[in-house]
Parts: structure tokens; C-alpha cells; sequence
């Protein structure tokens, strides 16, 4: 059975594009009614619900911006039928700090991130989100981090991007080691199962699922996460040769599927590598769901915090 899990991850303007600015700018999140209606589009086509788990930025940033950490999940959920009870609110922290001259860098200090995760936790409490999946932004997920999260109630974290490192002027992560399904971490690395004798954390790794793409600015295929917002034969062809080794292997998989709902907006200038339109998130949806029928790979829509319970877990 193959676990399709929808994940819309709620960022400042600008998350997407390359060179963050790591802006205090959030327009793009008036977006979301516009991406629920295109998501409408790919329900009516397939004839049943498609359940989202939101991840919503909540932390200093959002803070220092916006008056109050949990001001983004607020305003998310003042959207009329963008959200729905059979969605998952799930938290996405970037964990940065203020710089002298008033931007934002990553944290590099991980009791300070630790800090700053359970503050606002405790002030997410206080309007009754009740979370229980999170995904550190940039990818920057920690073994400290995910030690955090665990101790906060939550069981699923999916921060990681398997086999993917980056260490340069926007981000700093090593994904290298880590495997392309969900597992239990290892309490010594984080980025790995725990093996036999191991102590394990508490909490589930969903990784955001890799497969290789080729932009047209690319030499050769790049590991990236599954964003429907990229151009239809973009996504066709790295998500085509996914499917065909997963119908090589009978047991459960999960794909997870990653977007921002500003990434599904008509702009002037699309990338080598996303369309930016609606109609592409429509196309490469359908076409996902039509074409695993088309193979008759047995799939199902699911929440993050579902996997844990459906699946066997190493
Ligand atoms: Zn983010």
C-alpha cells in the first residue's frame, strides 16, 4: 500500500525562491483560499476528499513580525473552509535568531533553538493547537530538536530531505545517511534507524520523500523533495521512474508530497524548474492519482500523523 501524504507547508514570502531573504513579509499566505479551490478542482476530479497537513510557521520570527508567535496559525484558520476537520495542523518552526541590523539567520545554538521550540510550544498550547507532527524549516532538523518535539507530545517529525547535504550561503544540512521511508531515529544520529541495542527516539522520522528531477538549468537530475508546483514534465518524469520502483516492492511506502500554496499563484515568470500556476498543481495532481490507477498500484491519502499506527516501522 502506498501512503500519499499532501504536506502544505505555511512560510514567509519568498521561502521558495533561491537566496532566502528570510523576509518578515507574509502575503503569499492570502494564497490559501486560491490553492484550496484548485485542490477543489483535483477532489471533483477524483471524486473524494483530498486530507492536507498544514505545516504552519509559529516562532520568534512570526513573533517579532506578526505581535504573536501562533498569529500565522490564527490567520490560517480565519480562512473559511481552507482548513478542514479531516486536515492535520501541524507545526513548522524556523528556528532563527535576530541578527544586529534586524533580519534573521539560523540559530546555530541548539539549546537556544531547543528554548525557542518550547516557548512556543507552550504559548501554541494557549490557543489549543494541539499538534503532534512538526517540520523544522530549512530542513534543519537535529537530533536535539527531534529530543525536543518528542518531549513536547509529538510523534511525527518530518524535517528530513534524504540524501541531500547542503552547506553554503541559504542553508546548512546532511541528509546523506538518511533513508528515503519513515523509521524510528537512533538516540546517537538522529538521521539514521536505530539499530539492534540502540536506544531509539521517541517519535517517527516521515521524511520529506526525494526523488531525482531535472530542471531545465540542471546538467543532470538533482535529489529534491516532491513539490506539485513544479512544470507537469518535470514532475512527470522524476515521479514516473519513483512509481516504477515502488512497484517493484509489495510493502508499504509513503510519498510525501510538499508545496506552498504561493507556489500554485499565476506570476510573470515561471523558473526552469516551477511553473507557478495553478494549473500545474491541478495537472501534476490528477495526474499523480490517475497514473497510479493507470499502474494499479494501491495507494490511499493520508495524514502525517497517521503513518506511526498503518505501518510497520524499523
Ligand atoms: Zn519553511
Amino acid at each position: 500500500m502506498l501512503h500519499l501524504l499532501l504536506t502544505v507547508d505555511v512560510d514567509a514570502d519568498g521561502a521558495s525562491r533561491p537566496g532566502t531573504t528570510r523576509e518578515s513579509n507574509w502575503d503569499s499566505v492570502a494564497a490559501i483560499p486560491e490553492f484550496r479551490s484548485a485542490l477543489g478542482a483535483c477532489e471533483e476530479h477524483f471524486g473524494h476528499e483530498v486530507p492536507v497537513t498544514w505545516f504552519v510557521r509559529a516562532d520568534d520570527q512570526v513573533a517579532r513580525s506578526l505581535g504573536h508567535a501562533t498569529a500565522l496559525l490564527e490567520r490560517v484558520l480565519s480562512f473559511s473552509g481552507a482548513v478542514r476537520a479531516t486536515d492535520e495542523m501541524g507545526w513548522h518552526p524556523h528556528l532563527y535568531r535576530e541578527t544586529r541590523l534586524g533580519g534573521w539567520a539560523p540559530e546555530p545554538n541548539e539549546a537556544s533553538r531547543v528554548e525557542q521550540m518550547t516557548r512556543t510550544h507552550e504559548q501554541m498550547r494557549s490557543m489549543r493547537a494541539d499538534c503532534t507532527s512538526g517540520r523544522i524549516g530549512e530542513a534543519a532538523g537535529s537530533l536535539q530538536a527531534l529530543l525536543a518535539f518528542a518531549a513536547l507530545g509529538y510523534r511525527v517529525d518530518s524535517s528530513a530531505i534524504p540524501g541531500r547535504t547542503r552547506d553554503d550561503a541559504d542553508r546548512c544540512f546532511d541528509w546523506s545517511i538518511t533513508p528515503n521511508e519513515p523509521y524510528v531515529p537512533s538516540r546517537l544520529d538522529a538521521r539514521r534507524p536505530a539499530q539492534v541495542g540502540e536506544v531509539s527516539l521517541a517519535i517517527v522520522e516521515v521524511p520529506m520523500t526525494t526523488v531525482p528531477f531535472q530542471a531545465s538549468y540542471d546538467d543532470q537530475p538533482l535529489l529534491r523533495y516532491v513539490n506539485l508546483a513544479y512544470h507537469p514534465h518535470v514532475f512527470r518524469r522524476g515521479v514516473s521512474d519513483w512509481m516504477s520502483h515502488a512497484a517493484d516492492d509489495p510493502g508499504d511506502k509513503v510519498l510525501t508530497l510538499v508545496t506552498h500554496p504561493d507556489e500554485w499563484r499565476s506570476r510573470s515568470s515561471p523558473s526552469g524548474l516551477y511553473a507557478y500556476t495553478p494549473q500545474a498543481g491541478i495537472k501534476n495532481l490528477t495526474w499523480l492519482v490517475d497514473e497510479l490507477h493507470r499502474r494499479e498500484l494501491a495507494f490511499r491519502f493520508r495524514l502525517c500523523r497517521d503513518i506511526p499506527a498503518l505501518m510497520p516501522i524499523a
